[in-house]
Parts: structure tokens; sequence; C-alpha cells
């Protein structure tokens, strides 16, 4: 009887390692994310511009998608707070961002939602665009990522979005219509590592 315990206790610690090291796995932000995410932590973050050809190459890829460790995890909530600081930076305002433009590939965008009462930015996990109504329309659009141009750019004016609930992770669908709407198409194509200047007519300086 006397060696079984020891046993017990190895196949305990076995299985709390293999529990920890599973739950880790879930949680998806790279070393690089993490110390991006650190060193900005409660500030704002530099935005990777085309100025730049490394930041250029990155704007390009596709980013993945969040887990719901994720999203409970502190890196999530440093992250949205220091996203919100940088898309209302007054010197740099924006009205949408997405996590690429931070340097985080990952689904997430922050929309102002004009169509509601107060304006707030709101988050969106894993955002995707199911349907869309109507016929595509031109209109201005400028970008955090392309410094100082604007240009014209064909977008719906009715979407239908599916993403994760940033309190729980369920699925959420939700139709939206107006220049909202054209923010999030903007927004998602980050995500799509597809910039508005690809789509874009007229492209001026401001
Ligand atoms: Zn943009």
């Amino acid at each position: 009887m006397k060696n079984i315990r020891p046993i017990y206790s190895i196949v305990t610690i076995l299985l709390v390692a293999m529990f920890i090291s599973c739950n880790n796995k879930s949680i998806t932000f790279n070393d690089k994310e993490i110390e991006l995410i650190n060193r900005y932590k409660n500030s704002i973050m530099p935005l990777k511009t085309i100025n730049t050809e490394s930041d250029s190459i990155f704007l390009r890829e596709i980013s993945t998608p969040l887990t719901k460790e994720d999203l409970e995890s502190s890196y999530f909530q440093e992250l949205t707070h220091s996203m919100l600081m940088t898309v209302n930076n007054p010197e740099n305002e924006g009205v949408g961002i997405a996590a690429p433009q931070v340097g985080i590939g990952k689904q997430l965008i922050a929309v102002q939602r004009l169509d509601k009462e107060g304006e707030p930015f709101e988050f969106y996990v894993n955002p995707k665009i199911i349907s869309t109504c109507g016929d595509k329309e031109f209109g201005g659009e400028g970008c955090l990522s392309v410094p100082g141009m604007r240009g014209d750019v064909e977008r719906y004016r009715n979407i239908t979005i599916e993403y994760n609930d940033i309190e729980n992770f369920e699925i959420k669908t939700e139709t939206i219509e107006g220049f909202t709407a054209v923010i999030f198409q903007h927004e998602i194509d980050h995500l799509n590592g597809t910039l508005y200047i690809d789509k874009a007519e007229n492209i001026t300086n401001k």
C-alpha cells in the first residue's frame, strides 16, 4: 500500500500539468502580441501604416479567430482598452479600428455605432458578413493605416453580421444599416488583409 500513494501523486501532477497545458493552448495570443499588449497597457498603441514596408506586409495578413479563453484573459481586457484609447486619440481620431492595425493579428474590431444613441464604440469578436441587402453605393473613406489619404469605395448600406458576444462568446447576428454598415465592412476587410485603397477610386490627399 505504501507504494500506491506516490503513484497517485504522480498521476495527479500529470493530470494537473495536462490541464494547465491544454488551458494555455486555448489562449492564442503569441509572445510578440503579449509583449505588445503589456508594453502599451493603458496607453495609445502605435499604428501600423502603409508608410512602413514591414507594417504594410503585416496589414495584408489574414487574422486568426479569438477563442473564449482569449476573451477571458487579461490580455484581451488590456488590448480592448488600449485599442479604444488609440482610436479615440484626439490627434488622430477614427470611427473604427481593427486589431491588425495595432499589430495584433486577431479577428477583433471596434466600431463607433453612429446609429446608436451616444455613438458608443463597441467591440466585435470574430465578425463575418453573412448577408447583404440592396446595391453597393460609393462613399468617401479614410483609414488610420493610410495616413493623409481619402478615396471613394463602393459598399453595401445594409449588412447582416455574425460574431461572438464579447461577454459570453455566444454567436449573435445583427443587421446594420447606413454609414455604420460601411464602417463594419471597412474594419472586417482589415481582418482579411484588405485595405480600402485596394477597392477605392479617386484616391486623393486629404
Ligand atoms: Zn482602416
